[in-house]
């Protein structure tokens, strides 16, 4: 293929692109969808791959979700999905937990309802789900009861998050041995006409500020989302395509992890934001240039219908 890269994938070269792979990992907000509506032609690019023997993944660094809740949500919205096939943080952040730390102990979890479960699936018991009010006098605040049991504290999206949160959350990670594991670090998520609400990356340098550490994170662009799916599915990193519309996550992922890239314009980066980090010259920023860019994922139509 090209030696080039952000080239604008059209005409032949998108078959050309897809017959070089057998795998294609998609990223899901601003990529197969947009908030509650799919992109248009999304379902059927997805649902044809597959017609054509592809392997395809979903890996979204939304942690406010289980497996079973977005593969219900894709099926709505016409895409032919498994929840197998579905790499949520809520999810990772569990098998993380199960597999890479071997924890033995209960967390306390600063998240959704979605990641109590995704934890309780993999055997792991919490503490801290739903809202946590302030009481007593400032002066009792670090001695705020704590369960013996917990051996992690577990950073995602949680809309319930607060002070006393954040002081418990500060009292178990001055514990000896407490871990410290973050779902992901994006800092905002974009909504409709330019407008953004905080993501779950302010929440964790909240508790990274106060508790005086860096936590793991095991979102994109960890390469423990791409390592969960290609353990489960033997995954050739040489014939894989990472499709996203994020350049610091999504195509940072496909970098780190020797996949082919591709940039979709329905959502976070722009070309112009590509192109800047390829002219800067500074090695790190190489990982964030895709290798190739679409307007959108329904640009692959015809090379599929064809
Ligand atoms: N985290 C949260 C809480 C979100 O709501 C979203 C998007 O809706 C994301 C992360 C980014 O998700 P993705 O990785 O699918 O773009
Ligand atoms: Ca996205």
């Amino acid at each position: 293929m090209s030696g080039s890269k952000c080239t604008r994938l059209s005409g032949a070269l998108v078959k050309q692109l897809l017959d070089s792979v057998d795998s294609v990992l998609f990223d899901c907000d601003g990529v197969i969808w947009r908030g509650d509506q799919a992109i248009p032609g999304a379902p059927q690019v997805i649902n044809l791959l597959k017609e054509n023997g592809k392997k395809v993944f979903f890996v979204t660094n939304n942690s406010s979700k289980t497996r079973k809740m977005y593969a219900d949500k894709m099926s709505m919205l016409g895409f032919d999905v498994k929840e197998e096939e579905v790499f949520g943080t809520a999810y990772c952040s569990a098998m993380y937990l199960k597999t890479v730390c071997k924890l033995e102990g209960k967390v306390y979890l600063i998240g959704s309802n979605a990641m109590k479960q995704e934890l309780e699936a993999v055997g792991i018991q919490q503490t801290g789900v739903g809202p946590d009010h302030i009481s007593g006098k400032q002066a009792d605040w670090a001695n705020v009861p704590l369960d013996p049991e917990v051996k992690a504290v577990v950073v995602g999206f949680d809309e319930h998050f607060s002070y006393m949160k954040l002081n418990r959350a500060l009292q178990y990670l001055t514990q000896q041995g407490c871990l410290f594991v973050g779902t992901n670090r994006d800092t905002r998520l974009p909504l409709e006409g330019g407008k953004a609400v905080p993501g779950t990356g302010c929440l964790l340098q909240a508790v990274e500020t106060a508790a005086q550490r860096q936590a793991q994170t095991v979102g994109k662009p960890n390469h423990f989302m791409f390592d969960c799916v290609a353990s489960q599915f033997g995954v050739d990193r040489d014939r894989c395509l990472m499709v996203g519309d994020r350049l610091d996550t999504d195509i940072m992922l496909g970098s780190n992890c020797g996949l082919k890239t591709l940039l979709t314009l329905t959502g976070v980066s722009t070309v112009a934001d590509a192109e800047a980090h390829q002219k800067s010259g500074c090695a790190e920023r190489q990982g964030m240039v895709p290798d190739y860019y679409v307007e959108s994922i329904a640009d692959l139509l015809p090379a599929l219908q064809g």
